[in-house]
């Protein structure tokens, strides 16, 4: 049974070490988290498993990795600098600032009033100051989004790479927005991770690409555990300024359903209005006038006589910390034990654990056990399999109750019938049935090997 409400989620985080208040020690600062030992483990493993779909498993996507500052010139001609704010209205009873699309029938969400000031436009992209006059005359972007980075390469990927429509390009990484609300720990946030692809199309098939690449990424949340009645797709009602198709991948949270993922046909939008020479190009999306770019972002088709076109987009925009909390929420599972115990379990993928196998030495005085326990670890880490940990806090109890509420699927214990006993063997206790068995420790790589890989 999933969570049933974040601050389920929020209190394991905290307290195994997943994610913590960003800027804790002075007070936090809203809308930033780190990322604990565990955390980090977590969103790597996810981030992989997003990288190895799209990339490694495929034959047409290439990754990209862009600076988190930009010129401002990119964002004036993606539409940002005129286009990327939210309105903003305050309550004038409970003083709460609130965006103007989550108010709940022109209410207040947080008292009901619906005595609030007029909307008035809030710009969500964040400044910084490049150099070492702050005079206000030179500063950058911190980008809003990983797709801008993702166009202005266009060119230097086809010329290195040769790709052939249709390709992509997937680039994942931090990005800001000056949130009006942060909330709901790190679903909403002013410095987040996304994971995003571009799909660089012939025009025409780009709504056929749309709904493909929908339903491939639907299959991938399925996938990573989560079952596909708790996602739905919804379309969106109003368009962005560069979409001509457009909606999300909602996961069922506690509080109903809410965005994981967009699906964005953004046509020619994007390449088009970062190409110089613009009047050569019959452009369909409505762009600004560009007198600033140095390239022409086009495509050069060798197989319909060397036509030269602006490509279309399709867009898939994963937010890897809403995956995270999907994901962990997905996975919390509280059981009643046959002997009516409770015990908390993490019941995550095994590609995804943070840990993979644990391996705890019974008595970590006993210098022949401990010394067999690092063994197993240092034999099972050349198997590729992930993170293994040596869990030397000496009792075994405590150890599979931690090690269940982080999601480990494997715990080895190494006891004295291990350094008695020839051929020496160890238990192995499995995380989501609890079922032991004892396997010679010769034989661990390959078993382990197979368990997950
Ligand atoms: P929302 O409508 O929730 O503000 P969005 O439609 O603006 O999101 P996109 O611009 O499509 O979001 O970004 C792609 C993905 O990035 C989203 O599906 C989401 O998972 C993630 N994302 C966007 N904003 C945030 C944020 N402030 N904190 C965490 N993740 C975010």
């Amino acid at each position: 049974m999933p969570a049933k409400s974040m601050d389920e989620i929020v209190s394991l985080c905290k307290r195994r070490g997943f994610v913590f208040q960003g800027s804790e020690v002075y007070g936090g600062l809203k809308g930033t988290y780190d990322f604990g030992p565990l955390g980090v483990e977590l969103k790597k493993n996810i981030r992989q498993a997003w990288w190895r779909a799209m990339v490694y498993e495929r034959d047409d996507i290439e990754g990209l990795e862009c600076a988190h500052i930009s010129h401002p010139l990119v964002w004036k001609y993606s539409g940002h600098e005129a286009g990327f704010f939210d309105l903003l209205q305050d309550c004038k009873k409970c003083k709460a600032r609130l965006r103007s699309d989550h108010l709940v029938d022109g209410k207040c969400p947080n008292c009901g009033s619906t005595d609030l000031t007029e909307p008035r436009p809030f710009m969500l992209m964040m400044k910084t100051n490049i150099g070492p006059v702050d005079d206000g005359s030179s500063f950058a972007y911190l980008r809003p989004e990983t797709a801008q980075g993702t166009y202005l390469n266009f060119k230097n990927v086809v010329d290195a790479t040769a790709r052939k429509l249709p390709f992509g390009i997937c680039q994942h990484g931090k990005s800001f927005r000056n949130e009006i609300t942060p909330r709901n720990f790190l679903f909403r946030q002013r410095e987040f991770e996304q994971a995003e692809m571009q799909y660089f199309v012939q025009p025409g098939t780009d709504e056929d690409w749309w709904k493909k690449w929908r339903e491939i990424r639907t299959a991938w949340w399925v996938e990573q555990g989560i079952p596909a009645e708790k996602l739905r797709f919804h379309p969106h009602d109003k368009l962005a300024h560069y979409a001509k198709m457009a909606g999300d991948i909602e996961y069922e949270f506690p509080w109903g359903f809410d965005e994981v993922e967009g699906i964005h046909d953004r046509q020619d939008f994007d390449l088009g209005s970062h190409t110089k020479n613009q009047d050569k190009y019959p452009i369909q999306a409505k762009v600004l006038k560009n007198t600033d770019s140095t390239v022409e972002m086009s495509y050069t088709d060798v197989m319909d006589g060397n036509k030269k076109f602006i490509p279309f987009v399709v867009e898939t925009a994963m937010g890897l910390d809403r995956a995270f909390i999907a994901l962990m929420m997905q996975a919390y599972t509280e059981e009643t034990l046959p002997n009516g115990e409770t015990r908390l379990v993490l019941k995550l993928k095994k590609h995804l654990a943070p840990v993979k196998v644990a391996v705890i030495p019974l008595k970590r005085n006993n210098e022949q056990i401990v010394t067999l326990a690092h063994q197993i670890k240092e034999d099972l880490l050349k198997t590729g399999i992930g993170r293994v940990m040596l869990e030397d806090s000496g009792n075994i109890g405590k150890a599979y109750r931690r090690h269940d509420e982080i999601g480990t699927p494997i715990c080895i214990t190494v006891d004295f019938e291990s350094i008695e006993q020839s051929p020496a063997t160890v238990t192995l206790r499995n995380r989501d049935t609890m079922a032991q068995e004892r396997v010679a420790v010769a034989d661990l790589p390959k078993y382990l090997k197979e368990f997950f890989l």
